[in-house]
């Protein structure tokens, strides 16, 4: 690998208005997210709900991602898109970034889970590569966020990880909580309530038909919370 691949080199990238930049980034995240690890093709339909923005605006800006150089997707029309090995990195970085902030807010400055999302989606744009080692070198190279999201290495490289959500188990099985959503503040507040986060063990006891609600015993407690189906599918667990 050549050596300037190596290194992070967004800091250079960025010549144009910073707005325009972080829209870049946003949607290179959402690329990356939508994926998911066996990087599908996204649709621009997918896309413009992930952005809350008109599917019109994200072809043209689709368009305009495949013709840099080196393009950051790959984009065929009608089909879908997605990032291409420069775009990947890039999207790395960035949820590298996000992935750091969250951590060092929750841990360092005592930020409550449910506050963290919101303060690491405006900074991510703008730390160095400096400030993001200085972060992680505090923190002692965190692996995983307060939401249990890998935080992707220097590298770039992420665990391989399989989610699965609480929706998929079945009643009477029982999994550990990897990670949890961390877009609904709300949604966080309950589930810290309910002492559901990374780490601790659910078993589902009962799943009421029709995508009703689910019931989950906590960790050897007898202690049980209801989750709506929304709730269940926002819970990514791994069955061992
Ligand atoms: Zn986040
Ligand atoms: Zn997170």
């Amino acid at each position: 690998m050549a050596n300037h691949l190596s290194k992070p080199s967004h800091t250079t990238e960025r010549k144009g208005s910073a707005s325009g930049s972080e829209a870049i980034d946003d949607y290179l995240k959402a690329i990356f997210q939508l994926g998911g690890p066996p990087e599908d093709l996204v649709s621009s339909t997918e896309i413009a709900i992930h952005l809350s923005i008109t599917p019109a605006s994200v072809t043209n800006m689709l368009q305009k991602l495949a013709a840099q150089e080196p393009p950051l997707v790959i984009y065929k029309k009608h089909h879908g898109v997605k990032l291409s090995r420069s775009g990947k990195k890039r999207a790395l970085e960035i949820v590298r970034h996000h992935r750091l902030i969250e951590t060092f807010l929750h841990q360092v400055l005592d930020y409550p889970w449910d506050e963290v999302h919101q303060e690491a989606e405006r900074l991510e744009h703008f730390i160095s590569e400096r400030f993001e080692e200085r972060i992680a070198a505090k923190l002692g190279h965190p692996e995983f966020d307060p939401h249990g999201h890998a935080i992707p290495a220097m590298d770039g490289s992420l665990p391989h990880q399989q989610p699965r959500s609480l929706s998929q188990l079945r009643p009477g099985q029982s999994a550990k909580v990897s990670s949890v959503s961390d877009k609904d503040p709300e949604m966080l507040r309950y589930l810290a309530a309910q002492g559901i986060r990374p780490g601790v063990r659910l078993t589902l006891s009962e799943q009421l038909p029709f995508k009703g609600a689910y019931q989950v015993r906590i960790g050897t407690s007898t202690k049980s919370a209801l989750l709506s189906h929304s709730l269940a599918e926002a819970i990514s667990v791994a069955v061992k």
